[in-house]
């Protein structure tokens, strides 16, 4: 059973010569909950790193229908039509619940499935955001050492993901629809701050006249905000994935988003950035869980928890005796 097992160094060989089976062997220890698994997965990611190619990020959310998975087979099979290698990756930490993801599965990207400059990895299962997104961010390494230069990563618009996905992309994209003429209603504001791009989808048919006007209302919308420590301004635009249609703009105006933000190292200093983000996250999820998998804290919690809610103790007290032990 031993021999069948491959080493790390193996692996590492493996992804940084671009064998397919290798990166997936090696997402799957990243993603396995095994202690033995998990040291694994650090030495091949650690190996991997100095691998890591010039890779561009780009984070797409939207609402369930909005057409992410439309968007992106046509975007990532344009993609791929002019050299690029695709990967693309999903956060939803909802997927552990439904039993098998909603997001970045394979049957819903038909073409880009088969096309072998394209690799679609589902979301990591898992229940908590953090470990989901934590899970991702190592996968993403991996696929940059294995030759991935565009990786795309989904995410639904509901929740907490976006600020997690925001947090390891360096392009930000919002898919959306035209409404009836109340596009800014019901969407979160903090959504817009983070888009760097707005695409309008399903403009097309009947919906075309709609989407126009959308765009003129985020346009204006958009101005409204202060201008971004990127130096970028966001852009709206109008796109028919289901026809294929602005597509090519949308990797146009990454394109742009990349020259300015090389330019005034924006760029390099947002990857760090996240970096720290993600160091000082790692470090609270440890923390916490450390804490409340405890044996101690699991046989006092509850009990703390009874007195304080018989009035028997006050909150500020359980707390600080249950960090004492
Ligand atoms: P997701 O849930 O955001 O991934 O959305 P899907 O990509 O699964 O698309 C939801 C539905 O919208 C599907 O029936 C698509 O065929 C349709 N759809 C996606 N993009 C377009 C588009 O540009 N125009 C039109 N008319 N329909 C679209």
């Amino acid at each position: 059973k031993r021999k069948s097992q491959p080493s790390i160094s193996d692996l590492v060989h493996g992804i940084t010569s671009g064998n397919i089976t290798a990166l997936s062997r090696a997402i799957t220890l990243v993603e396995s909950t095994n202690p033995t698994h998990t040291r694994k997965a650090q030495g091949i990611i650690n190996a991997c790193l100095p691998h890591a190619s010039n890779s561009i990020r780009i984070g797409i959310t939207g609402v369930p229908g909005v057409g992410k998975s439309t968007f992106i087979e046509a975007f990532g099979t344009y993609l791929t039509s002019i050299g690029k290698k695709v990967a693309v990756l999903a956060v939803d930490p909802s997927s552990s619940l439904s039993k098998g993801s909603i997001l970045g599965d394979k049957t819903r990207m038909e073409d880009l499935v088969k096309n072998k400059n394209a690799f679609i990895r589902p979301s990591a299962s898992g229940n908590s955001l953090g470990g989901v997104a934590r899970k991702t961010r190592e996968t993403i390494i991996l696929c940059e050492a294995a030759g991935f230069d565009t990786i795309i990563i989904e995410t639904v618009g509901v929740g907490q993901s976006e600020t997690a996905v925001h947090s390891m992309v360096d392009f930000f994209l919002l898919l959306k629809l035209a409404g009836a003429g109340d596009e800014l209603q019901g969407i979160k504001r903090g959504i817009i701050e983070m888009a760097d791009a707005i695409v309008i989808n399903k403009a097309d048919g009947d919906n075309l006249k709609a989407a126009k006007s959308a765009k003129l209302e985020f346009n204006r919308a958009l101005h409204l905000y202060p201008e971004k420590d990127s130096g970028w301004s966001p852009k709206v635009f109008l796109c028919s994935a289901l026809q294929k249609e602005g597509i090519e703009a949308v990797w146009r105006v990454i394109q742009d988003y990349l020259k300015t933000t090389t330019s005034n190292q924006y760029f390099e200093q947002n990857r760090n950035n996240q970096n720290t983000f993600w160091l000082l996250q790692t470090i609270e999820e440890h923390l916490k869980s450390n804490f409340y998998n405890a044996p101690k804290i699991k046989t006092k919690l509850q009990q703390q928890i009874d007195l304080v809610e018989n009035g028997k103790t006050t909150p500020f007290a359980a707390a600080e005796y249950l960090l004492s032990l």
